[in-house]
């Protein structure tokens, strides 16, 4: 085979045929034909994801098989090999990285795209759309899975997956090829910082900003830019984290069923629901600040189980026995200690789970309950609190928290389009 370099203008049609031809035939393992096709299926899709700018065709016996249409980014070329993900169930994401202060070089800043699909909107059974690329290349990187697995931790229901493709754009002197003989699996350089800056990327596309709203939020004005510029691209480009003047405008209006808060933002309105949304607050604060404090007096339980004592002592609860089967519980958690029943709390924490658990069930056992009267300053300030979480999309069981009304799904719902003219009072 002989290698020759050409020029490739935009819009160059290149034909790749015959891949198979000169395949030895009877070979041990050769995979079937459907195996074969399939195996070129995935490789397309991986090099699609990569490359979104390219239209794809795929025939066999001059039948069309795939086709991939181009986009600007990953986020075009997802819902078309994902059935069930919408392009609005997804969040993108550019942020420019500076390279690891201990390298000591002079690199220019690299790149971190991240197109994932929203946890309360979209997971997957298994970790198979968890994706790594370097420098338009699928890879294996365990650890960057890892880092993805657990920055969406507590926000997806229990055993499932995150939808995450997560593209590196950084000098190669950062990756070590020197992990598998076909060149699919690397070692990064620096691990930890590039793991900080990818966990930091994705909270930073979890958090309720105005940029984020996925919902064709600044549809009209992006849509208006993007003509103007001749540009397609719609990431949301930020360097640094947010501060707190730019997350959403949220307006407590009134409360529904004792249940749900209607809040208004520019965009629209939503239904947050306030127990989760109350919930996810609390179960941040813990994360943040797990602190256990003396109980004066003691709690006291009986009829506890060797295995429910361990548990407490896991949790560094103190436990005494005080007497035939019954204990006097010495310590709990800062957010129980006063409520009336603590000892139930108590109880339920001796039941097991690790400390995430426990938080959960503290946070979810503190919240304001469904079904609560609240006040519009009260549920202002749960709003407050919430759109400033990390993960504010869904509680810590998984559950999302917010129903979107979204002005521009409104409009076309009530077919404002219809009217012409201003008569009927646009
Ligand atoms: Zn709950």
């Amino acid at each position: 085979m002989q290698e020759e370099r050409v020029a490739i203008a935009p819009g160059t049609i290149v034909y790749v045929d015959n891949l198979f031809g000169t395949r030895a035939i009877g070979r041990q393992g050769l995979l079937s034909p459907a195996q074969e096709l399939r195996q070129a299926q995935n490789t397309i899709h991986q090099i699609a994801l990569c490359h979104p700018q390219v239209t794809w065709q795929v025939k066999q016996s001059e039948r069309c098989l795939l086709t991939i249409s181009p986009g600007a980014t990953a986020k075009a070329v997802m819902p078309q090999l994902l059935r069930n993900v919408h392009w609005h169930d997804l969040q993108q994401l550019l942020v420019e990285v500076p390279p690891p202060p201990e390298s000591e070089t002079e690199e220019n800043p690299g790149k971190i795209q991240l197109v994932m699909g929203l946890p309360d909107r979209c997971h997957r059974r298994r970790p198979d759309w968890v994706k790594v690329a370097t420098n338009g290349r699928i890879v294996k990187a365990p650890e960057l899975e890892q880092t993805i697995l657990a920055a969406f931790g507590r926000t997806l229901p229990r055993d499932r997956y995150p939808v995450c493709f997560l593209h590196l754009l950084i000098s190669p002197k950062f990756i070590d090829w020197n992990r598998h003989p076909a060149k699919t699996k690397i070692y990064l350089h620096e691990l930890e910082y590039w793991q900080a800056q990818i966990q930091g990327a994705i909270e930073q596309a979890l958090r309720l900003t105005p940029e984020n709203l996925p919902v064709a939020f600044h549809q009209e004005r992006v849509g208006k830019l993007i003509a103007d510029s001749g540009a397609e691209i719609d990431y949301s480009l930020a360097t640094e984290n947010p501060s707190d003047t730019s997350l959403l405008e949220l307006r407590a209006i009134a409360q529904v069923r004792n249940t749900y808060i209607v809040a208004e933002h520019p965009g629209g309105m939503w239904l947050v629901e306030q127990h989760i949304a109350h919930e996810r607050v609390l179960y941040e604060k813990l994360r943040d600040r797990w602190l256990l404090v003396d109980l004066e007096p003691p709690v006291i339980l009986s009829q506890l189980t060797a295995a429910q004592l361990e548990q407490l002592g896991r949790l560094e609860i103190e436990v005494e026995p005080f007497g035939e089967q019954i204990w006097a519980v010495r310590s709990a958690p800062e957010m129980l200690h006063q409520r009336e029943d603590c000892s139930e709390a108590i109880v339920e924490l001796s039941l097991g789970g690790d400390l995430q658990a426990a938080q959960v069930a503290t946070a979810c056992r503190s919240a304001i309950r469904n079904g609560t009267p609240l006040t519009l300053p009260e549920m202002q300030s749960i709003l407050d609190q919430w759109k400033c979480t990390r993960n504010p999309h869904t509680c810590p069981h998984g559950r999302p928290i917010y129903l979107s009304l979204e002005e521009t799904a409104l409009a076309r719902f009530f077919r404002r389009h219809w009217v012409i003219g201003k008569s009927h009072g646009i």
